[in-house]
């Protein structure tokens, strides 16, 4: 049986373990902090205290952390072996994503630079879209575990491609976001109730879904993490030194990662990101 192992089970990571093992796959897991990969155990995951224990053996190893330096750790611990194939799931940039070409040079490992779009339910629901780039026989082998938590697959091209193409979406991500929250921050500076906003906009064009499932965490005020606000701002980062190299001015993408940043040094790095609210409706 195809095995995979699925290295940090954190929002996206432990539900994708568990599709992948509802799939009918050998699943192994390992998390920095245990107690969030044993529940995992129910569903048939074989969970490991150690990344190189769950990594030894498997057909394909998984990276679902937060940053790339958490990724790089990990993966370097994990002890990648020659032909192995490394799907780096995470939202890491382009440094990251060139450094994680680096160390899989260097094993031999063979990289699978997929990140995913879709939050806590789509990883839930097995409806992730995976942004997949590396060789094509790699894809191909992958593509059985990117089924199990997806309801779409891109195939990109080369590795860096998927990481590319995750920059510029978390742009869009991003400004919907922000402007979500300076809408219903200045409707209710101006005296405006914003649900009034909500009634304006139903059925048209800029009625998104994410604009009223974001927008309804702001007007109650309650911030339940889907993505938690510091890896948002984390991604913000990321965009902007992307732009900076490519050559692109992103003055929307900069206000907001200025506003996650003051969001973040408020307390509220572990909130959802549409706590980027209270920093504009705080004036
Ligand atoms: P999360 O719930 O915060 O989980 C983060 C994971 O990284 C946890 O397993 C955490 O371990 C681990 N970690 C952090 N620092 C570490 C370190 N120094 N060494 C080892 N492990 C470390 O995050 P998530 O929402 O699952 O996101 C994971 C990745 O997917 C991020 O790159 C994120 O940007 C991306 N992403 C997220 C979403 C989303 O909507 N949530 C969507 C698409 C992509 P502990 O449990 O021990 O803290």
């Amino acid at each position: 049986m195809p095995t995979i192992a699925v290295l940090g089970t954190g929002v996206m990571g432990a539900p994708m373990a568990r599709n992948l093992a509802r799939a009918g796959y050998a699943v192994r897991a390992w998390n920095r902090t245990i107690d969030k990969a044993l529940p995992l155990r129910v569903d048939g995951v074989d969970v490991h205290d150690d990344p190189g224990d769950a990594a030894a053996g498997a057909d394909v190893v998984m990276t679902m952390l937060a940053d790339a330096d958490a990724v790089l750790t990990v993966a370097e611990r994990a002890r990648l072996a020659a032909g192995q194939i490394w799907w780096q799931a995470s939202t890491i940039g382009l440094a990251g994503t060139e450094r994680c070409e680096e160390l899989a040079g260097a094993s031999g490992a063979v990289l699978v630079d997929a990140p995913v779009l879709g939050t806590r339910q789509p990883a839930e629901q097995a409806a992730l879209v995976v942004l997949a780039s590396g060789p094509d026989d790699a894809l191909a082998t992958s593509q059985p575990f990117f089924d199990a938590v997806a309801s779409r697959t891109l195939r990109l091209g080369p590795a860096g491609t998927g990481t590319r193409l995750k920059l510029a979406v978390n742009t869009w991500v991003l400004a919907v976001t922000g402007g979500t929250a300076e809408t219903i921050a200045l409707a209710r500076s101006l005296g405006i109730d914003p649900a009034r906003v909500f009634e304006a906009l139903e059925g048209g064009p800029l009625d998104l879904p994410y604009f009223r499932v974001k927008g309804q965490l702001m007007l109650d005020d309650e911030f339940p993490t889907s993505f938690a606000l510091s890896l948002a701002a984390k991604d913000a980062r990321l965009v902007g030194e992307a732009a900076d190299r490519s050559g692109a001015n992103l003055a929307l993408t900069r206000s907001v990662a200025e506003q996650m940043s003051r969001a973040e040094e408020s307390g509220l790095g572990d909130a959802d990101m549409a706590a980027v609210y209270r920093v504009a409706a705080a004036g």
